[in-house]
């Protein structure tokens, strides 16, 4: 299948790397839903790609709340008819070592990124599976859901069990021609990121320009951060991919950070 005329929900769509997959999304002809925290944004996004062109709506959702969830997906597959591809990209950053991590930030941070991921996936499978038109899960990994890095416990946690959640997705919903696929980047500069540069040269006692060089991009080919871009194009293939072939896999888009 290619996303011409098909229904995209993505969530965390008005900012960072889920607004790019939006505007890549639109560009390519899909009907995309802009579900976010964040209301005004969210319309304001649609706005700007039915502005460009596209066919868009925009959904304020907190995707750790099973009733916006439900609602708000019911709503997008009402206005669009039905919905084909669901972009589990949500997603917030704290920092701090272990031993200090408060335990409400830590169920915060698993309720966004796990919860967020289990809502959404049942509310656009039960969808997907009555169309009977095959369908795409992506979830929005990290490098983070094979690597891990100081400070960050709850992400990458919850971006392993990611991966987990995908293959299980997999399994079951082959048989309604529906493929679950992990996106893995290296650091974009999102406000996500540009948040933690100088939270980490606090954390770790060193400057900024040492946070990019020496922790976020120390291990890629080149010293380059990966872009929206490179993300969105990534998802835009494999809502693309024309079989289930291409299933329960988790695909790496980092400048070489991590290599499988
Ligand atoms: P961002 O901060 O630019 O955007 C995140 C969006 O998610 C925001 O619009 C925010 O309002 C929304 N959001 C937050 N909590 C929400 C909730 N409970 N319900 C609905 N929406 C919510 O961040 P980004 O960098 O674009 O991150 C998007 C995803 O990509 C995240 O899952 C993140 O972990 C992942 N990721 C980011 C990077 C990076 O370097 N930026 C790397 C790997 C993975």
């Amino acid at each position: 299948m290619t996303v011409k005329n098909k229904v995209a929900l993505i969530t965390g769509a008005a900012s960072g790397i889920g607004k790019e997959i939006a505007v890549v999304f639109a560009r390519a002809g899909a009907k995309v839903v802009v579900a976010d925290l964040n209301r005004d944004a969210a319309i304001a996004t649609a706005q700007e790609l039915r502005a460009a062109g596209g066919e868009a709506m925009g959904v304020g959702m907190d995707v750790t709340s099973e009733e916006q969830v439900n609602e708000g997906v019911d709503a997008a597959a009402k206005e669009f008819g039905g919905i084909d591809v669901l972009v589990s990209n949500a997603g917030i950053q704290i920092v701090q070592p272990v031993h200090e991590f408060e335990f409400a930030a830590w169920k915060r941070m698993l309720a966004i990124h796990l919860d967020g991921a289990f809502l959404t996936t049942k509310a656009c499978l039960k969808h997907m599976y009555a169309q009977g038109r095959g369908g795409s899960v992506i979830y929005m990994g990290s490098v983070h859901s094979k690597e891990a890095s100081k400070l960050k416990a709850p992400y990458v946690t919850a971006k392993h069990g990611l991966i987990g959640l995908c293959k299980t997705v997999a399994k079951e919903a082959a048989a309604y021609k529906v493929a679950a696929n992990v996106i893995c980047p290296g650091f974009v500069r999102t406000p996500l990121v540009e948040k933690q540069i100088p939270e980490q040269a606090a954390a770790l006692g060193i400057s900024e320009e040492a946070v990019i060089k020496n922790v976020m991009l120390k291990e890629t080919v080149d010293g380059e951060f990966t872009t929206t871009d490179d993300v969105a194009e990534l998802a835009l293939f494999l809502a693309g991919f024309p079989s289930t072939a291409l299933t329960g896999q988790s695909v790496v888009v980092s400048h070489g950070w991590f290599m499988q």
